[in-house]
């Protein structure tokens, strides 16, 4: 986003600028642009995140002047919802096409008492981790600040719908859909801030959780930037393996990413800890010892451990362990003192886990397309 957003509308006269993914601060900036005063950018968000306007007319406590200078330059745009599927446990998951025109997936699960929003960042992944789908699929492009915070918009407004009495609502959000969000910094930070700010959706900084395979930098980067929470996919407990399972690792190595963690959660203060996600695999990181040296590593570490039974899909080559492995392997971090949860695989009816999210596979359908009406002058 450049600092001037007036100049730039100049040069691309074609382009609107999308309001939707704009902090407060770039409003504000926006608004003085354009001869207004900056706090106006408080009643615009008001309107675009709490009431899910779109149309610039009805914002009636901003004058008439700025409504028809918005028509003009810029507009409120989400991501298109291609598709809507439920699972029968309660699993909601969107298919979004972006402005690349690829699709993306975001995936509401109900908990008792909370309800999560897993979010994309990009359409694909360069990480390339051994066990997961997006990897598989390579990287398509970044998603942009809009197209981030627009999958919660879109969702808090749907389930506004389906339940006004809120029994089901957005009360975290985690970055943990499609792509690695730490590649994407920017726009990443733009849309969290959006989630934690009051104007936007007022979601906790705990409950707002941004998930890294372990791109160190972006973790130094955080520091100065955010306070939401952090989670980071370790799923082994020694360089070795993690290097065959993430590949980042040989760039970053476990004790360099939980060096840069472990500053990130002191500087947050008031006992903040890391959230560390272990998906397991059988034969590959669910044995005792796995868990003995895990329990070594993370020692002296302020984190709680997740553990992700591996979900399957076609041509991986790994398997779930059995929920006996499972539970065992949970009891022997539990016994060395940690706090440590199983997340249950929801929405398999669906494809909704994590590590399933096919929304690419599609877009190759589709792009095939274009390149054939291309190819036939069609187009
Ligand atoms: N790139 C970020 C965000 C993706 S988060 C990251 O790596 O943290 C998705 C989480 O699900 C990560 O912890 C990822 O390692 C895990 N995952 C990916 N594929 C999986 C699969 N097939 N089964 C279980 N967990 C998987």
């Amino acid at each position: 986003m450049s600092d001037n957003l007036a100049k730039d509308l100049s040069v691309k006269e074609s382009t609107k600028v999308n309001l939707l993914g704009l902090s407060q601060q770039q409003l504000g900036t926006l608004l003085e642009e354009l001869g207004e005063k900056p706090y106006r950018a408080q009643q615009v968000m008001k309107w675009i995140h709490h009431r899910y306007l779109d149309n610039f007319q009805e914002m009636t406590d901003i004058s008439k002047k700025l409504r028809d200078k918005f028509d003009e330059m810029a507009e409120i745009r989400e991501p298109e919802v291609v598709k809507e599927l439920i699972s029968k446990d309660g699993t909601r998951k969107w298919l979004m096409r972006s402005e690349s025109g690829s699709l993306i997936e975001t995936v509401f699960i109900p908990e008792d008492g909370r309800g999560t929003l897993c979010v994309s960042s990009q359409v694909g992944c360069v990480l390339d981790c051994s066990f997961c789908s997006t990897g598989k699929q390579g990287f398509n492009s970044n998603l942009t600040a809009s197209e981030i915070i627009g999958q919660v918009r879109i969702v808090r407004r749907i389930l506004a719908d389906v339940y006004p009495d809120r029994k089901r609502a957005v009360t975290n959000v985690v970055l943990m859909g499609m792509g690695e969000p730490m590649l994407n910094f920017d726009n990443m930070i733009a849309a969290v801030s959006l989630m934690m700010d009051d104007l936007g959706y007022g979601i906790s900084k705990r409950k707002v959780t941004i998930s890294t395979a372990g791109v160190v930098p972006g973790i130094n980067k955080l520091i100065e930037t955010t306070d939401a929470s952090l989670a980071i996919s370790l799923h082994a407990p020694n360089d070795e393996l993690r290097n065959t399972l993430v590949p980042i690792n040989k760039k970053y190595p476990i004790a360099v990413l939980l060096e840069a963690c472990t500053r990130y959660a002191v500087n947050l203060g008031d006992k903040r800890t890391i959230t560390v996600e272990y998906t397991l695999m059988h034969k590959i990181n669910d044995q005792p010892e796995h868990a003995a040296e895990l329990s070594t590593l993370l020692k002296n570490f302020p984190c709680k451990i997740n553990l992700i039974p591996f979900n399957p899909f076609e041509g991986s080559g790994y398997k779930r362990p059995s929920s006996v492995a499972v539970t065992a392997f949970r009891d022997r971090l539990h016994r060395a003192g940690f706090n440590v949860t199983v997340r249950t695989t929801r929405g398999e009816d669906i494809n909704a886990a994590c590590g399933q999210l096919v929304g690419k596979v599609e877009d190759k359908t589709r792009r095939q397309e274009k390149y054939r009406l291309i190819a036939s002058g069609a187009n």
